[in-house]
């Protein structure tokens, strides 16, 4: 390929505004880095934070970070993929060294907050422009374009016979929802659980229950569409919170006890506190989503500590990438795990704007950008 390549990209320039689907600059990648070609590229809520202003950013900025491809070439030093790898991008890459990696939490790693806070890869240099302004990258990752420059900590190899839209759902959705249930909060069979936001995450958390064998699996939302949907992938019961109270609502499922396992999968700390206040005692609330810069939250002090409740943060489903996302995989292939039927929708990349209006007007489970 000739560099620097013109790739068609999704960019945001400012907040509150539509991103702007144009032709940018795209350079070689460098020592260490590998060049992805986007098979599919999930059309995630989280991004939606940086586009209205509720989480800051470096802007311009080409965003996406749910997203699998092909590998097309690697630069100097990369051992971990060659041309012609199909790969699930992650937006928490990880050294493999620190203290967090060492001690199996490498979604904590300080790598990731690099990337993030820079908005440029590990050299502090950004592989993004347009008639010589720098673009930024997002989370190290920037899938809403044909192709992306990423660091070699930023791939897991996959087989390639997994379709490309299950592979890029893994990379946030899947890890996020499942991985909270497994990693984070360790559901044991027969336990009672709630997930409170029946989006993709929620979807997520509800699969991820239903394959540990947690019965029942209460799901609560504000839109029956979606507390519909979350039946169909393993949910026994819905409480639509528009109508009803969540936290009594959950009680009359539970003989009054409430749920041994909560997870919180919208980012707003009301929910959060919902998500808490309908444990039974012992039990363990996980939040999952994304809350707004400057968020914070307020459950009872006493029930923490005379019902020995849990309050407990997960990010990216707590995730081991090369650990889970094979076996994540696998279980798809196995059909234990059924992502394929959480795409509602295709769009191709000019219509980026079109799928975040659908999504914000709860119209789609999860659709996927299909930049080629
Ligand atoms: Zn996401
Ligand atoms: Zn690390």
């Amino acid at each position: 390929m000739r560099y620097p390549a013109s790739v068609k990209a999704a960019v945001l320039y400012a907040v509150k505004q539509p991103l702007r689907v144009e032709d940018v600059d795209l350079d070689a990648p460098r020592d260490g880095e590998v060049l992805v070609r986007i098979g599919a590229a999930g059309v995630c809520h989280s991004d939606y934070h940086f586009m209205n202003g509720d989480l800051p950013i470096g802007l311009p900025c080409v965003l996406g970070h749910e997203g699998a491809g092909v590998v097309e070439e690697v630069g100097r030093g990369v051992t971990k993929v060659a041309p012609g790898d199909h790969v699930v991008l992650l937006f928490r890459p990880h050294c493999g060294y620190c203290e967090f990696c060492s001690q199996g939490r490498p979604a904590l790693c300080w790598m990731a907050a690099q990337l993030r806070n820079t908005g440029r890869l590990l050299d502090g240099t950004s592989r993004l422009s347009r008639e010589g302004e720098e673009i930024k990258h997002f989370l190290g990752v920037s899938c809403f374009a044909e192709r992306t420059v990423v660091t070699e900590q930023g791939v897991v190899p996959i087989p390639k016979d997994v379709p490309m839209e299950v592979a890029a759902l893994v990379g946030c959705a899947v890890m996020t929802g499942v991985g909270a249930v497994m990693n984070t909060a360790r559901v044991t069979p027969g336990a009672a659980v709630l997930v409170v936001g029946a989006g993709g995450v929620g979807l997520n958390c509800v699969m991820g229950a239903a394959l540990v064998g947690a019965h029942p699996i209460i799901v609560a939302d504000l839109v029956d569409a979606k507390l519909e949907t979350a039946m169909d992938f393993g949910a026994t019961h819905a409480v639509n919170a528009r109508t009803h109270d969540l936290v009594e609502g959950v009680r009359e499922l539970t003989n009054g006890e409430g749920v041994d396992f909560s997870f919180e999968a919208i980012g707003s700390p009301k929910a959060m506190a919902q998500a808490f206040q309908a444990l039974r005692r012992g039990g363990t609330a996980t939040a999952v989503g994304i809350a707004p810069a400057g968020s914070e939250l307020s459950i009872s002090a006493g029930e923490l500590v005379y019902q020995e409740k849990t309050l407990k943060g997960s990010y990216y489903g707590s995730t081991r990438p090369q650990a889970d996302m094979p076996r994540l995989l696998q279980l798809y292939r196995s059909g234990r795990l059924p992502i394929d039927r959480l795409i509602s929708r295709r769009y191709p990349l000019d219509q980026v704007n079109e799928a975040y209006d659908a999504l914000l007007a709860g119209q789609v489970a999860r659709s996927v950008l299909i930049p080629g």
